[in-house]
């Protein structure tokens, strides 16, 4: 069977973690090749090996996106080894410190804000020229529930997802005459794993009204915020992706979808 996505090109950045992955596998399991970024090296290696086992052509590319001479020379790689770029998974992200704004620590917030607005921006610039030349494009943002409402003790996190939301919207505008769609999902509370527990810690950690000092309370707290009273499952976010990179969405572009049970 050929799909849409069959000898498509997408270019997945955050590949080496949790979403990205498991994006870049679902993806290739329906045909599309490959390129795989991320600054982690071994993450790296291992989420290529798994790609390649869906038997799509994949390549990796080690790049700190806060460099945008890396990202250029690797979106120059990346057109040159695959020949065209046609969609773009702009994922990767840093969660940040968990502090209360004024305990915030100064050094961590333009880091938060370097890698997940900078980053997706110098991302999103050196692929969108690439797509304008092709004629073609369809991009997808991650940003996240903390960008739709700042949440307590993430002030750089949420500033930081909050300008994606807007990043997308202004791009959706920029680069509709070029036949560029420009979407951003918004992942809520997604688990269990490193992500989760390293939030709960911190929460717990933070000390506020907000949530208990105990982290397995916190946890309780956070999941019954939740209308749907259960965190997300990682599989539940790329076919959400996939359908905003692909022509069932053809006629929508600049809006961000909640995936966040509620
Ligand atoms: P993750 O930590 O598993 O993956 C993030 C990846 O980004 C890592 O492999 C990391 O090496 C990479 N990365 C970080 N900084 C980078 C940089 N400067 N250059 C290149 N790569 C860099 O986390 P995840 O859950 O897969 O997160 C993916 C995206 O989803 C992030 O943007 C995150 O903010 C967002 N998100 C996650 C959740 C969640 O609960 N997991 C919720 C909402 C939004």
């Amino acid at each position: 069977v050929v799909s849409f996505f069959s000898g498509k090109v997408c270019l997945v950045t955050g590949a080496g973690g949790n979403i990205g992955l498991a994006t870049a596998l679902r993806l290739a399991e329906m045909g599309t090749e490959i390129a795989l970024l991320d600054m982690n090296p071994d993450a790296l290696a291992k989420a290529e090996a798994a790609v390649r086992e869906k038997g799509v052509k994949a390549a990796s590319y080690v790049c700190d996106v806060t460099s945008e001479q890396s990202v250029i020379d690797v979106v120059g790689r990346v057109v040159e080894e695959f020949g065209k770029i046609d969609f773009l998974f702009n994922n990767a992200g840093y969660q940040g410190a968990f502090a209360p704004v004024q305990d915030y620590p100064s050094e961590d917030f333009p880091r938060v804000l370097s890698i997940n607005v900078t980053g997706a921006f110098h991302v999103m610039k050196a692929v969108s020229r690439h797509m304008i030349e092709n004629g073609y494009g369809s991009i997808v943002n991650t940003a996240s529930m903390a960008g739709v409402k700042g949440p307590p003790n993430m002030a750089a996190y949420g500033a930081s997802k909050g300008a994606i939301i807007a990043l997308t919207e202004t791009a959706a505008q920029d680069l509709a005459p070029y036949n560029i769609r420009v979407n951003a999902i918004s992942p809520g509370y997604m688990g269990p794993g490193f992500m989760w527990d390293r939030q709960v810690e911190l929460q717990a950690k933070a000390n506020t009204q907000y949530f208990s000092t105990n982290p397995e309370e916190v946890s309780k707290q956070m999941i019954g915020s939740v209308p749907m009273r259960r965190y997300g499952d990682i599989s539940e976010i790329p076919g959400v992706v996939a359908f905003l990179l692909g022509d069932d969405s053809s006629f929508m572009t600049g809006v961000n979808l909640e995936i966040s049970g509620g």
